[in-house]
């Protein structure tokens, strides 16, 4: 893409749930349209986009007209099946590219991939059976984490084996599916960086935030993290070197463990990123507008923080506190419009100024 996509033109969104409600409200600040696809019903974005498709993934005549009907198509998550991608594809470009998308759909392949690239990363091995675990064992050690491969999310999907003993059991949680062995590693904090780049291959970095996580699910990021100016430094480079070897269009959220090694990679997620909310009211331009800029071809917009804050989940039956938090000073409410609460489902989050 060499041109600059024009106001009035059109992103197509795959998935409707808030970090596409977001993007979509980024994309009409900037004067452009958004079509969202998802297959379920009342889907957060819808409330706020141009245009919304519902039908499944697997729906060819739904996607043709899709992708016929926007300039160019993104995500907000990333277990798209192939076969809607090529169909996509086929008719307008997608950004991030599928290499991105390939890679980091795939546990095992994303570890590859960094470790290709010279970046710390767990020890790994990859799981077929109860002879592959137990030699993985012998090597890495325990305690250890089970993960499959692929449609991981908030921590499901994954297994810790404390001692040896728990091998069977960690296995018989994969239900057969393919998985990796990781090494546990000892980390002194959980930190994130949002990174983007364009086609013009200019890349940008927010500052990286501390995560606090509850069951599994991210509870809070905290800006700044309370890290040295060496891994803040450390975050930059090594995000920057994964953007650009992937030829990356787009926000990317890199997660790593902070240990007395340095830093250690533990994902990326080739999409805005949860740990990426503080920007909304820490920045003058946050994550969803940089994304849509980097998509668009536009010039990177100014991430450099303004404000310290701290970003929390309002997941579940948090939302009895949302009155209580209306009347909050220095307090940004940012709720989803999700019809049902249910346990553990994502409902919205605020940004404390600090
Ligand atoms: P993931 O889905 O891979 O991001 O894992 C979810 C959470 O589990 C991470 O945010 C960590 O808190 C923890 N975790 C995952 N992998 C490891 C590991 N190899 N060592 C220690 N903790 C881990």
């Amino acid at each position: 893409m060499t041109n600059p996509l024009p106001t009035g033109a059109t992103i197509g969104i795959l998935g409707g749930g808030q970090l596409g409600r977001m993007l979509s409200v980024a994309a009409a600040r900037l004067g452009l349209r958004s079509h969202i696809y998802e297959p379920g019903a009342n889907p957060p974005a819808a409330d706020v986009a141009h245009a919304t498709t519902t039908a499944p993934y697997d729906d060819a005549a739904a996607l043709t007209a899709f992708a016929r009907s926007v300039d160019l198509v993104t995500y907000e998550f990333e277990n798209i099946p192939t076969e809607a991608l090529d169909i996509i594809e086929a008719i307008t470009p997608i950004h991030p590219n599928r290499r991105a998308l390939g890679t980091s759909q795939d546990r095992l392949v994303e570890k590859n991939f960094l470790q290709g690239i010279g970046l710390n990363v767990a020890p790994f091995a990859d799981i077929t059976d109860a002879a592959s675990l137990d030699a993985a064992i012998t090597t890495i050690g325990t305690p250890a984490i089970l993960k499959t491969r692929r449609f991981g999310y908030d921590g499901k999907g994954q297994a810790r084996l404390k001692s040896p003993q728990d091998a069977a059991t960690a296995l018989a949680d994969m239900a057969g599916a393919p998985a990796i062995l990781e090494g546990f590693v000892s980390f002194t904090a959980e930190i994130s960086i949002i990174a983007a780049r364009n086609p013009q291959g200019e890349v940008a970095c927010y500052d990286p935030g501390e995560n606090i996580h509850r069951d599994g699910i991210l509870h809070t990021t905290t800006v700044p993290a309370k890290i040295p100016a060496r891994l803040r430094t450390d975050a930059v480079l090594l995000a920057a070197k994964i953007l650009n070897t992937l030829d990356y269009v787009g926000v990317m959220g890199v997660e790593l463990f902070v240990t007395p090694q340095g830093l250690i990679v533990n994902e990326i997620a080739p999409r805005v990123h949860n740990s990426g909310h503080w920007t909304q009211n820490g920045c003058a331009v946050d994550q969803f507008e940089q994304h849509i800029r980097a998509i668009a071809g536009w010039p990177l917009g100014d991430g450099s923080r303004h404000s310290d804050v701290t970003m929390e989940n309002l997941i579940g039956k948090d939302m009895d506190k949302v009155p209580a938090l209306a009347r909050e000073a220095n307090c940004a409410l940012h709720l989803y419009g999700k019809v049902e609460t249910k346990a553990g489902r994502k409902m919205g989050h605020v940004n404390r100024i600090t």
